[in-house]
């Protein structure tokens, strides 16, 4: 059996390494191209080839998996557009025998099985597909050729979601609201309303909502940590499963604390003669404030380290509070308190 080479990246005219954007955004404009349903009846033919053609290609290209397995095959093909040395190896690799100088890397190639045997599902996909993703991929065959695809899994969507240091900490329930892409329900996602682009989602297939979020913020949260929502990402197709939301959090700059990973910091005032002999002072806290002991000669800028009393962790432990000592004078200085001072700078002089 010869096999014809099928170049995915030509049919949809993107670059090698193109993104899924990229990849989805030509898809979208060829497919609404050639879509049999807008053809005069003498090119439907013509168009309906041109459209398996595209399906497939971005059948593969949009799928992580299925586009590194065919990355891997391309540049072997460029000898020849035949497939028949590929396949005595794989005949071989499947009787047990020896490979060696085989040009490929069949440990990558995991679960993909290869059918030679009596084609099935004739008009899905290309020789050429089944050739390389073959068995693995029967049901989904003969889905197809029963008129039928598998719905394709709505996308995961990313936002961003401010915390305060507060909802850490009480990990409360926050509640906003975000555009979501829904399938749109006029045109049950094909774009596509009797023969024209559906006014509804202008022929994208998809309708941005807005929908209510809400999450408890766990207590483990930090910056750039991201927490995933199942099942509340895009929609898919119908039958679907939805896509997961990614919130990553952000947290919100707090008056008095900077969080460090999970400890926390703030500063702490303490009067000229409290830093000389030392202490008890009241000093902020995240649930409040705390009793703590400034010791004698304290220098401003040294940190005093409350342990435990930082960030929740995951494991219900908590990190460290650093207290920096700020030494400052009172604002409402008399002249009592002006006389001590000169009296101090006089006994230094
Ligand atoms: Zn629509």
């Amino acid at each position: 059996m010869s096999v014809k080479f099928q170049d995915y990246y030509k049919i949809l005219g993107v670059d090698r390494n193109a993104s899924e954007k990229d990849i989805r955004k030509a898809y979208r404009k060829l497919a609404r191209k050639y879509h049999p349903d807008l053809q005069p009846p003498e090119k439907k033919e013509e168009a309906e080839e041109k459209f398996k053609e595209i399906n497939e290609a971005y059948e593969v290209l949009i799928d992580p998996e299925k586009r590194k397995k065919y990355d891997r095959f391309g540049p072997n093909w460029q000898h020849g557009d035949d497939f028949t040395a590929y396949q005595q190896q794989q005949q071989q690799q499947r009787t047990g025998r020896g490979f060696e100088g085989a040009p490929f890397d069949f440990e990558d190639l995991g679960d993909v099985s290869f059918s030679f045997g009596g084609r099935q599902g004739a008009g899905g996909f290309s020789d050429f597909f089944e050739s390389i993703f073959g068995g693995g991929f029967t049901s989904e065959r003969a889905r197809r050729s029963a008129g039928q695809r598998r719905p394709r899994r709505g996308a995961d969507v990313e936002a961003e979601m401010e915390a305060e240091l507060e909802d850490i900490y009480h990990g409360r329930e926050k509640q906003f609201q975000l555009a979501i892409q829904d399938l749109c329900h006029q045109c049950g996602g094909t774009g596509i309303l009797e023969r024209n682009f559906c006014p509804a989602c202008g022929g994208s297939g998809y309708v941005s909502n807005l929908r209510t979020i809400k999450v408890k913020v766990p207590r483990d949260a930090r910056d750039g940590k991201k927490i995933r929502l199942k099942g509340q990402g895009g929609e898919a197709e119908p039958g679907g499963e939805r896509g997961d939301l990614y919130l990553k959090i952000k947290i919100a700059p707090h008056r008095t604390f900077t969080v460090k990973g999970d400890d926390l910091e703030a500063d702490l005032l303490v009067f000229p003669w409290q830093a000389a002999l030392g202490d008890k002072v009241t000093a902020p806290a995240p649930e409040g404030t705390v009793r703590v002991t400034v010791p004698p000669r304290t220098h401003s800028g040294h940190k005093l380290r409350l342990r435990g009393k930082g960030m929740p962790r995951k494991d219900g432990s908590r990190g460290d509070l650093f207290l920096r000592v700020v030494v400052d004078i009172p604002r409402d200085i008399g002249p009592d308190d002006e006389e001590l001072y000169r009296k101090l700078a006089q006994s230094r002089s």
